[in-house]
């Protein structure tokens, strides 16, 4: 499963890794039960139906200490998993082995395990979704740094010293201008008409193609913030790939060259050595396939 902070997703995977099912609830139906557990539980029952689950993998936002099976830390709808061993409640339930691991890193481990990191052995994942998950994988390891977290805060280095405070106590961090609720607190104070369409990010991203001069504005402070935050990202860890998903990728056909070029100019580079800009190719898959292969499952 792959607890993010919009939906929960669920996935049933067979052993070559193949995604016999797959459905997405919202978080906020979940959440509205008293008991968010047990409402997650009734969900997982409904959708295994008859199947019988030999293992399983839980991908969750937040900081993960997946060796007591828990979130420890998070600034928002996850706080609810804090406190309590969600892979032991899981694994007692359905008699089966339960692992936990951050979203990001389960991101990045199926796109090694079965998508475009399959090509690269050093990469860096980054995925623009409701805020900017980070995952480095290390000579095919996933980087876990001296905290369970590290490798995960890439979204929140920041990008202007001068910007807004983010929740997670710095100032100006790369999620609050690139990610989902970034664009929207920007189009909220530059473009607020925006914010009335079903989906303003989509409805952004299609005034941009239409050449709305405002919104083309916006945008090339997006790009250029964008590509601050790739920057600064590879010159720290000198990735061979960085490989982009989340939803703000299914607009990157207007951004995704132009971004290259930006990030080639800028982040530091030796001829023949270039860190390629890749875009995820599993898409909601690759967190639940990550999360039903990380590397402790399949020991
Ligand atoms: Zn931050």
């Amino acid at each position: 499963m792959d607890i993010g902070g919009t939906n929960l997703k669920l996935g049933l995977i067979n052993d070559e890794g193949k995604v016999e099912k797959h459905e997405i609830y919202s978080m906020e139906d979940l959440l509205s039960h008293s008991n968010f557990i047990d409402a997650l539980i009734l969900c997982l029952n409904k959708f295994v139906g008859q199947n019988k689950i030999t293992c399983g993998g839980v991908s969750s936002k937040g900081f993960i200490d997946s060796a007591n099976g828990e979130v420890i830390d998070d600034v928002s709808l996850g706080k609810e998993l804090r406190g309590f061993s969600i892979c032991q409640i899981l694994s007692d339930k359905y008699k089966a082995p339960f692992n936990i691991e951050n979203d990001a890193k389960c991101y990045a481990w199926g796109e090694y395990k079965f998508g475009i990191g399959k090509k690269y052995k050093t990469f860096c994942c980054i995925t623009l979704g409701t805020g900017i998950g980070c995952a480095y994988v290390d000579s095919g390891n996933l980087f876990f740094g001296g905290y369970p977290w590290g490798g995960v805060l890439g979204g929140h280095v920041s990008i202007d010293r001068n910007g807004p405070k983010c929740d997670c106590g710095n100032i100006g961090c790369f999620e609050m201008y690139c990610s989902k609720n970034g664009i929207l607190r920007i189009l909220g104070e530059s473009m607020p008409s925006m914010l009335a369409s079903p989906d303003p990010i989509i409805s952004f991203f299609s005034s941009v193609r239409d050449g709305n001069i405002n919104s083309k504005e916006v945008f090339n402070d997006f790009l250029r913030n964008l590509a601050t935050g790739l920057v600064t990202i590879i010159n720290l860890y000198s990735p061979n790939a960085i490989i982009l998903g989340g939803g703000i990728m299914n607009s990157s056909d207007i951004f995704l060259n132009e971004l290259k070029e930006i990030v080639s100019e800028r982040a530091f580079v030796v001829s023949g050595l270039e860190c390629s800009i890749e875009k995820a190719t599993l898409g909601n898959y690759a967190p639940l396939l990550g999360a039903a292969f990380l590397p402790k499952m399949e020991n």
